[in-house]
């Protein structure tokens, strides 16, 4: 396997101009006679599906849900950036690059990470045509907010629903083209496996979550916009169905594994309210703007009623610690300091398993200052749905927060094109590794998973099938993908026939996701990480062994369904594990307890890590082989982040 970045040369700033200018194009009558899969329908892959649609290729779009708008984008609430400056505070393409690379402490690809910010702009023009109600200021200009890690306001946003309205706009277009058709829709249809002919992506096998039909699909090449793994800790802020599957199966098949250790913690989430809980809420990110997190400065305070501790007795643990950012550091930094004021015993709200995990989120301060129509104006809809879940008014008590698994910034290695280590397999969207390094900033997935489905695949999928022109015919009786089939048949008879069936799939998910939170979670260390990697192949084990799914494969069987994601899990589970262990330095999310500052910051070390780790699949689950591709940074060198 090797790694080649694919990455044009010269100046930043002319790189992906240079390289639309120069790439193949396919003739627009001779678009229809190629076929492209697209896995997924949320931001990446709905947007990704309608454009090539609209360019004119023969689409299949695939996904698990009902419709298209149920994809996992949905729940979105704060925003996407763009370097628009409406607010003539500073910002440009450049500062959005300076903080996009800077977040990501310096583990992500210099040429990704500009492209990104290049293109933020017509992302933007490109939903505001489609209609989407992004807020607006009084003189009619769309109104930006602040998220963290940068100084500068240029997040978009519609309340706290900026997902679902992104993702009307995708849909909109992607139904446009579905009625036109040049996009076959297959809904509740799950891809189980992918079909490689000859070292070449050319096709997947699917399940039909209503019949249980097992089909397989042949197509000239294939695009995985599948989401992220954070639902690999069982409890996290992403859709109860959000799951690995789909990449776990093309890395099976070939595609290298990047970075999975990465994985995001966000600081804003309602706490956990007890230990049967299956999902945590994700309250936006948005709220720090107005919020002021806190907790008591004496322990023999954390019970009292929040109002009744005076203010010299409050510890705003980040205003003091990071005078410039305050509240607005980036999510690790913040997630961090929650858990070390929880660990210090400052924790408020209900015990679970022996600790209080909440600091408090207040809004005394802002609502005094902007009147209470103001802040329900600005976060209404959170506020609401904060009183729902815990029967508190945050008009009135504080908010109680706490950190939860949210998001994956590892993924599918990708070149520049966004194409993986298999040919014709592309990855776009959270499912890929792309644009983000060691710790995704706020508001940046929804714009990265608009510039990939609308901006960058129309063309580098072009690109591809334009420099591979006539691919063979690769018809259903072929031996490879028969052999794909048979290996989803084989899988699906395992899992309905486990010799002791006694445990529900979510019961082992439960002990795996609990075990990687401890072991491989906000903070992780080489002792922990081994004691997992000791306990994972055994959880495993019991897994075929003793799991229980009744009824059969030849029907609507959603035990069955979740039983095949938690497989994949269990072994995703072992190379995060692998990885975190192996990358032995603190960067960004990824937090080695043995490689701090006296201040408890992450220190990295750039001699021996200052590269992307892409794994490859050995067929042994324990010895995955890694490939390093070196990153390297002309615009901007690595410093020591600060945000003091
Ligand atoms: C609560 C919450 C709030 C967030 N808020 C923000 C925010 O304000 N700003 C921001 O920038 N980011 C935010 N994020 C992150 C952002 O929402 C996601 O990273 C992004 O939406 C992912 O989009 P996607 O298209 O890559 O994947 P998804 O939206 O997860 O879509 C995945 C698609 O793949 C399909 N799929 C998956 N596996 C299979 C399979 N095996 N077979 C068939 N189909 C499959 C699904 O059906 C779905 O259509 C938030 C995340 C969460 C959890």
């Amino acid at each position: 396997m090797e790694l080649n970045s694919n990455e044009p040369t010269g100046p930043l700033e002319d790189r992906w101009t240079k390289h639309r200018d120069h790439g193949k194009l396919v003739n627009p009558a001779n678009r229809r006679k190629y076929t492209v899969i697209v896995v997924g329908s949320g931001l990446a892959g709905g947007a990704g599906a309608a454009s090539l649609g609209e360019l004119g290729y023969n689409v299949k779009c695939f996904a698990f849900q009902d419709s298209p708008r149920r994809a996992h984008s949905i729940a979105a609430q704060g925003g996407i950036n763009a370097a628009k400056n409406y607010q003539s505070d500073g910002d440009s393409v450049w500062r959005l690059f300076h903080d996009t690379l800077k977040g990501g402490d310096f583990r992500g690809r210099e040429s990704n990470t500009w492209r990104l910010a290049e293109i933020s702009n017509a992302i933007i023009d490109q939903c505001v045509a489609q209609g989407v109600p992004f807020a607006r200021e009084y003189g009619g200009l769309l109104a930006n907010r602040s998220f963290g890690g940068a100084q500068v306001s240029r997040t978009f946003y519609a309340r706290g629903q900026t997902g679902q309205q992104l993702l009307i706009g995708a849909y909109q277009a992607l139904e446009r083209q579905i009625g036109a058709g040049t996009v076959e829709m297959h809904t509740r249809s799950e891809m189980l496996e992918l079909i490689v002919v000859d070292g070449v992506a050319r096709g997947i096998v699917t399940r039909s979550l209503i019949t249980g039909k097992i089909e397989a699909h042949v197509a000239d090449c294939v695009v995985l916009a599948t989401g992220g793994y954070a639902n690999v800790f069982y409890l996290s802020t992403n859709a109860k169905g959000s799951n690995c599957t789909a990449a776990w199966r093309a890395h099976r098949q070939g595609a290298a594994f990047a970075n999975p250790c990465y994985t995001q913690i966000h600081p804003t989430c309602i706490p956990q309210a007890g230990e049967h809980q299956s999902k945590l809420t994700l309250m936006s990110e948005s709220l720090r703007n107005d919020g002021r997190i806190w907790v008591p400065r004496k322990k023999e305070d954390v019970t009292k009623a929040p109002g009744s501790i005076p203010e010299k007795d409050r510890f705003y643990y980040l205003e003091e610690r990071y005078p410039t950012f305050g509240n607005l550091v980036p999510r690790d930094v913040a997630s961090r300091n929650a858990k070390y004021v929880c660990d210090d015993g400052l924790g408020v709200g209900p015990e679970v398993a022996g600790q209080r995990r909440g600091v408090y989120l207040d809004f005394a301060a802002s609502i005094s200052r902007l009147g209470k129509k103001e802040v329900e104006d600005r976060y209404g809809n959170l506020f609401e749905m904060y009183e729902r879940i815990t029967g508190e008014n945050p008009y009135q008590v504080p908010m109680r927060i706490y950190p939860a698994s949210h998001y994956a910034m590892g993924g599918l290695w990708v070149d520049y094109n966004l194409m993986t280590t298999i040919p014709g397999l592309f990855a776009a969207g959270e499912a890929n590794f792309s644009d983000h390094g060691a710790n995704r900033l706020g508001a940046s997935a929804l714009m990265q998973g608009l510039s990939d489905g609308y901006f960058v695949l129309p063309f580098t999928v072009g690109n591809y099938l334009g420099t591979v022109r006539d691919l063979p015919e690769v018809r259903l009786d072929h031996a490879d993908v028969k052999g794909a089939v048979e290996r989803v048949e084989n899988r699906i008879h395992r899992l309905l026939n486990a010799p002791k069936p006694s445990k529900t799939a979510d019961e082992f998910h439960r002990e795996l996701g609990a075990l990687i939170w401890d072991k491989c979670g906000m903070a992780r260390n080489e002792a922990g990480l081994k004691e997992a990697l000791a306990k994972i192949p055994e959880i495993r084990e019991r897994f075929w062994e003793q799991v229980k799914v009744p009824g059969t494969g030849e029907a609507f069987n959603q035990t069955l369904e979740r039983a095949g994601r938690v497989a994949d899990f269990m072994e995703f589970a072992e190379l995060l594990s692998i990885d975190a262990l192996n990358r032995d330095e603190s960067c960004g999310a990824h937090f080695r307890e043995e490689h701090q500052s006296e201040e408890g910051e992450a220190v990295r070390d750039d001699e021996h890590f200052q590269h992307v780790s892409a794994w490859e699949f050995t067929g042994d689950l324990g010895k995955p082989k890694l490939h390093k591709e070196p990153l390297v940074f002309e615009r901007l060198k690595p410093s020591t982040r600060s945000y003091k």
